[in-house]
């Protein structure tokens, strides 16, 4: 078993004054690890890839509550719609539709995030700010075409860098940017409200600046190779 499971209880502690949430990154780890981590109490996991998801959750808990965090292609949501909860990295309005459209087949409501470009690199996926604005505009404008997705709020990952002021700058920007987005477009619902910021290297960080909830994957289960 290769869990950590006192980084574990390090991390889940760091989190309650917070009152954020774990998702435990567990692409590329063997379903027995998630199992070990699950037995800790653990039960929500996050996934980067379609099929290995596919894969991973008939063999496991039924209970686990399963996100999609990686990039997702429109013409694959089909295979996780039956059964995924969130999906965190959705970067068109094209995806929310498909996501939509698959969720209703299976007569579900899946919540999504949409993902904010915050981080200086150009390959990093993501939104900016006028096409988060955009894609708002469209989904308020059509809100009974989108019956079976929540759009929970917002994703990003910073800079991969040393510097930590720089990563700090860029989620407090993204956090004044969520509660804009929130007033203008879903004042007094429970829509927009979560942000997804904070891995490994920074997730102390990003609960300073407002996560709820954070990605964590190699200080849990090591590195990956
Ligand atoms: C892999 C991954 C993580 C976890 O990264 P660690 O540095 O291992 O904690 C978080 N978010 C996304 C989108 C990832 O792809």
């Amino acid at each position: 078993m290769s869990v950590n499971l006192p980084a574990y209880n390090k991390v889940m502690a760091e989190l309650a004054p917070h009152k954020a949430s774990l998702v435990a990154v567990s692409k590329v780890k063997p379903a027995s690890d998630i199992q070990a981590l699950y037995d800790a109490g653990q039960r929500i996991f996050g996934e980067n890839y379609v099929q290995e998801l596919q894969e991973k959750h008939p063999i496991l808990p039924a209970d686990i509550e399963w996100h999609f965090i990686g990039h997702l292609q429109s013409n694959k949501v089909k295979y996780i719609a039956p059964f995924v909860s969130m999906i965190h990295a959705v970067d068109s309005l094209r995806l929310l539709e498909e996501i939509d459209k698959q969720a209703a087949k299976h007569h579900r409501i899946i919540r999504c995030l949409l993902q904010v470009h915050i981080a200086e690199e150009e390959t990093k996926f993501g939104l900016d700010e006028s096409e988060l604005r955009e894609v708002l505009t469209q989904w308020k404008a059509q809100a009974d075409k989108f019956q079976h997705i929540r759009i929970a709020g917002f994703m990003g990952m910073a800079t991969n860098t040393e510097n930590m002021e720089q990563v700090r700058a860029e989620f407090r920007r993204l956090k004044a940017l969520q509660t804009q987005l929130k007033a203008t477009f879903a004042p007094g619902d429970e829509q927009l409200t979560e942000l997804s910021i904070g891995m490994s290297g920074d997730y102390t960080i990003a609960l300073e600046e407002g996560s709820t909830m954070v990605r964590i994957g190699s200080m849990l289960f090591g590195a990956r190779s």
